[in-house]
């Protein structure tokens, strides 16, 4: 099986300074390939130098919602961006987006401007660049289409999605509307969660077709089961594909084949 991971931050810890057995094990279950995905400018910067060592992964750059509260000097931070992503094994601008979970208080009006001026920013960088988009939303629907849908946002070419909404935690009303922009939907462990509460994850993933979903872990967060509340690796993506295949009622390889289609189409891998 030829597996990708198509959205994990290896360069977090643990999972960094265990890397060697973080990919023997991923190996060892079929993951062929990963996608390490920059949240920050270390982290876009960590993705880059990875994948310059390691073959088998590639990166995306880029500032993630929570980025947006702390940034001074927005415009030469995304320069930055921009220059990292000249590197040729920089397949994507993520993760960006929107997120206004906050169990702790309310998020402010002031907040969610910054958000979106920062996910703003880089979606024009990302047309600029003519690359494919990770996108991060949480809790932040309505702002987030509504940008989508009133930005000058153009499908590269028809055949193309322009990007994927990872880790997705919508409704069916949600995937349908991603599904209607052109843009594929990661799924991660969150469907494997027994709880109710992500019941509607689950019925929105059997009305995404075969070929819109993404798989991938998110690393090291949201271990799926049976590995809930461990650190997340690559090696666990297998139990978001098996679910995905129960789920629809197909075979695991159908799940794997069809998915590592989808990431070598969206990001232009091989
Ligand atoms: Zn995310
Ligand atoms: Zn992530």
């Amino acid at each position: 099986m030829k597996i990708v991971d198509s959205h994990c931050h290896l360069d977090f810890d643990p999972l960094s300074s265990d890397i060697n057995n973080v990919f023997k094990r991923a190996r060892d279950v079929g993951v062929a390939r990963l996608i390490n995905v920059g949240a920050s400018l270390r982290g876009s910067r960590a993705s880059v130098e990875m994948a310059n060592i390691y073959p088998n992964v590639w990166a995306s750059v880029g500032f993630h919602p929570h980025e947006a509260e702390t940034m001074l000097d927005i415009d030469n931070k995304i320069e930055e961006i921009e220059t990292l992503s000249w590197d040729e094994k920089v397949i994507a601008i993520g993760e960006i987006g929107l997120d206004y979970y906050d169990p702790e208080r309310p998020i402010t009006l002031d907040q969610k401007k910054k958000q979106k001026e920062l996910f703003t920013k880089q979606l024009e960088l990302s047309q600029k660049l003519k690359l494919p988009l990770i996108i991060h939303v949480r809790d932040a629907w309505d702002d987030f289409f509504s940008i989508i849908q009133n930005s000058k946002f153009e499908t590269q070419n028809s055949s193309a999605a322009q990007g994927v909404v990872h880790c997705f935690t919508g409704s069916e009303k949600e995937a349908k509307k991603i599904l209607d922009l052109g843009f594929f939907l990661g799924f991660t462990g969150l469907i494997t969660f027994d709880q109710p509460k992500f019941n509607h994850i689950r019925r929105a993933l059997k009305i995404v077709p075969l070929d819109r979903i993404l798989v991938e872990t998110d690393a090291p967060f949201l271990a799926p089961e049976p590995f809930r509340g461990k650190t997340n690796e690559p090696a666990y993506v297998l139990e978001v594909i098996k679910k995905i295949a129960k789920i629809k009622s197909i075979s695991i390889e159908e799940v794997v084949e069809n998915t590592t289609k989808n990431v070598e189409k969206l990001f232009n891998i091989r």
